[in-house]
């Protein structure tokens, strides 16, 4: 199997339409989605039924809960929060009912998928250093483990010890357990403004981040036209 794992699109239609030709071209033939559907980005009633058509094992992301929801939004910061209000609106009863309906953790074949982190999938912590992924590996019972969240690509291994890869490519050994972020497809902040997304090939045991660059300036546009936080749109350019 070749896997296509991706996840944080955050309604960027134009960076997951690039991700999903792009992984035909590279041959995958399965589909897994690690949350953040919506939010931020000008598009999440189009990504929702996009993501739902291609029916893969899909996580719930922080965005995916709170804009399924009525309840006031707390810890959110402003411009999350100024957007989620704005995605509220745009999706419907039926497409908030298909985000409330995701479940946090999921077993794919042989991995795990999870938004956040593994110890404590609700709360959505960052696993932003080694430390933090120590944790997630105390309850990861696969060898291989998919997240987001921070939209930051990263490989963690643990053998001994736990250590950041510092290649974005890696062959799985034995004996040794993987914890990996696929990055952002909508909204990348490792500073390059390329979506990102993981390819998983379980015949040879390697996962390797592809990086594609997209249609910027429509995703811009539409951020503009409908009346979201320009700073959305500039940050697209900066991967922020
Ligand atoms: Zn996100």
């Amino acid at each position: 199997m070749r896997y296509a794992i991706f996840g944080d699109i955050h309604a960027n239609l134009e960076a997951l339409t690039t991700v999903i030709e792009d992984s035909q071209a590279q041959r995958c033939n399965s589909y897994v989605c690690l949350g953040d559907v919506v939010g931020y980005n000008a598009n999440p009633g189009e990504c929702l039924e996009q993501v739902r058509a291609m029916d893969c094992p899909t996580v719930k992301g922080n965005h995916d809960d709170e804009a399924s929801q009525e309840s006031s939004l707390d810890d959110l910061n402003p411009l999350a929060e100024s957007a989620l209000l704005w995605t509220r609106k745009q999706l419907s009863e039926d497409q908030k009912q298909w985000l409330r309906d995701l479940k946090l953790v999921r077993q794919v074949r042989d991995f795990t998928i999870v938004h956040a982190t593994l110890d404590s999938p609700a709360s959505w912590a960052y696993v932003s250093n080694r430390f933090d992924a120590m944790a997630s590996f105390s309850y990861q019972f696969t060898q291989l483990c998919f997240y987001g969240h921070t939209h930051t690509p990263r490989i963690y291994e643990k053998s001994d010890t736990v250590q950041c890869l510092r290649e974005t490519e890696v062959n799985l050994r034995r004996g040794v357990k993987y914890f990996i972020n696929i990055g952002s497809v909508g909204q990348p902040r490792d500073g390059d403004w390329r979506a990102s997304y993981a390819i998983y090939d379980s015949d040879n045991q390697s996962v390797k981040i592809q990086r594609l660059e997209y249609d910027l300036r429509t995703t811009q546009q539409k951020i503009r036209d409908a009346g979201l936080p320009t700073i959305l749109a500039e940050r697209l350019a900066l991967g922020r």
